[in-house]
């Protein structure tokens, strides 16, 4: 057991930590990244082994480092990996992996915070949680865990074949539940999809990704949406070179979409009569982005092919029109049940006055009520892009910015950090 001190605690080797880590070795703060596991492990192991990235190469990376691939690939999950290795190695970021942080705690009488970990304490001045956007998988609780069917989250699953032979409900329409979903069916699985709200931009219009119009179109910076306000997915995919996600094209596939998981009785689940409703709003989605393009392409003159066709949607499918309510599941030989349907987050090592009432953080972009506590890596933290690789980067230094300024009082003798909520 050791006890060591530096100025910043970074807790987590994600890409947050070793953005965080950029921004402070730049600024020659001493700090140090602690990583109960491996450097960039979520993408080693929570996900499933075909997944490549949402967003093609020259997008979803830190702005100093090319991936090696063709800019308008999509990596595989371990290409993702590899380059955050690189990247850390490159910026000589200070990580140790394999060093669990159980607890942050304020000191009493000085300054600054002390963490005790798997491997002794650390004393620091300052503390970033970078414990990720997706920390802890969401059940919800519709089907008992005594059911006689096999239930995963979308973090457990890795491959068609991990599930026992059967039918599979996968539920949830976010990019992971269209992408299982899709996975199992060409693996010859029948398969339910119980949709969701979701947005569905095209994977590409008039010749440019999505990512690209939304960038253009200053959507990755939306701000973050009020507390309690309805969390919709965004459903896109990189597989096999990159598609849009059609619905018609899964029910076309032989997938039978149907409403939001709603209950369960008697070996039966019922669906909620919302499946025409969220088609439809994500379809309302998709045409909209593309009269914005069209608008932006019009209002800078730009040369890009017009695509009217990709206007007209084909008719819904009749597992639409005439959806499923209920579904037995012994009687279509339904043996498992993928939930892809979000994360939640625990900070219970976090021992500061930093949460709301629910145990939210209560943080203005990553600066938390707890004076010298940071968080980094949040979904929406200051804009839609906060949890993407290249948005953790704007938002890391963002704070950094901040430690700084808080460094050039103390120089001064300033010896208290103020509130800042
Ligand atoms: C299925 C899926 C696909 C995604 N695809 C993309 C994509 O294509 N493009 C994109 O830009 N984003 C994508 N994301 C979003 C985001 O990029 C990832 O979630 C990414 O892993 C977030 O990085 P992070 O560093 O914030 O957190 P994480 O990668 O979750 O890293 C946090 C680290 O903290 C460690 N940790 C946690 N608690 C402690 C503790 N107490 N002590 C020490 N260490 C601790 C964990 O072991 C982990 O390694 C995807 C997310 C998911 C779930």
């Amino acid at each position: 057991m050791s006890s060591t001190a530096t100025e910043v605690l970074v807790v987590g080797g994600g890409q947050a930590g070793i953005a965080m880590s950029e921004h402070l070795g730049a600024y020659g703060v001493p700090h140090v990244v602690l990583e109960r596991e491996r450097l960039a492990e979520r993408w080693r192991t929570a996900r499933w082994d075909s997944l490549v990235a949402n967003g093609p190469a020259w997008h979803d990376r830190f702005p100093n480092l090319e991936f090696r691939c063709d800019p308008d690939a999509f990596p595989t999950k371990d290409e993702v990996a590899a380059y955050l290795a690189e990247y850390a190695e490159r910026i000589g970021a200070p990580i140790r992996s394999g060093v669990e942080v159980t607890s942050v705690t304020k000191n009493i009488g000085e300054p600054g915070f002390r963490a005790t970990t798997s491997e002794g304490t650390v004393d620091a001045r300052y503390v970033v949680a970078a414990t990720g956007p997706f920390q802890k998988p969401v059940i919800p609780p519709v089907v008992p865990g005594s059911a006689r069917v096999h239930q995963i989250h979308s973090h457990d699953y890795h491959h068609p074949g991990q599930l026992p032979d059967g039918g599979v409900l996968v539920v949830g329409s976010g990019s992971s539940g269209v992408q299982i979903a899709d996975e199992l069916r060409r693996a010859g699985r029948e398969v339910h999809l119980a949709v969701s709200p979701h947005d569905r931009p095209p994977r590409r219009y008039r010749g440019r990704d999505f990512v690209w119009w939304l960038g253009v179109l200053n959507k990755w910076e939306a701000a973050t949406p009020p507390q309690g306000a309805q969390h919709v997915t965004i459903a896109v995919s990189g597989a096999r070179g990159g598609h849009t996600v059609d619905f018609r094209d899964l029910a076309a596939e032989g997938i039978t979409l149907v409403g939001s998981a709603e209950s369960w009785e008697d070996g039966k689940i019922r669906f909620a009569p919302d499946l025409e409703h969220n088609i439809a709003q994500g379809d309302h989605n998709h045409l909209s982005l593309l009269r914005e393009a069209d608008a932006y392409v019009e209002r800078n003159g730009l040369d890009l092919p017009a695509e009217p066709e990709a206007h007209r949607l084909r008719p819904a499918p009749e597992c639409v029109t005439n959806p499923l309510r209920e579904l037995d599941l012994a009687a279509a030989n339904v043996t498992s049940i993928v939930w892809a349907t979000g994360y939640t987050q625990d900070f219970g090592w976090l021992k500061v006055d930093a949460f709301d009432e629910q145990g939210r953080p209560r943080h203005r972009r990553g600066i938390s009520s707890e004076p010298g506590v940071f968080f980094l890596g949040l979904p929406w933290q200051s804009r839609r892009g906060s949890s993407f690789i290249w948005g953790v980067w704007h938002d890391a230094k963002f704070l950094a910015d901040h430690i700084m300024i808080r460094r050039s009082y103390r120089a001064y003798g300033s010896v208290e950090e103020p509130a800042v909520l």
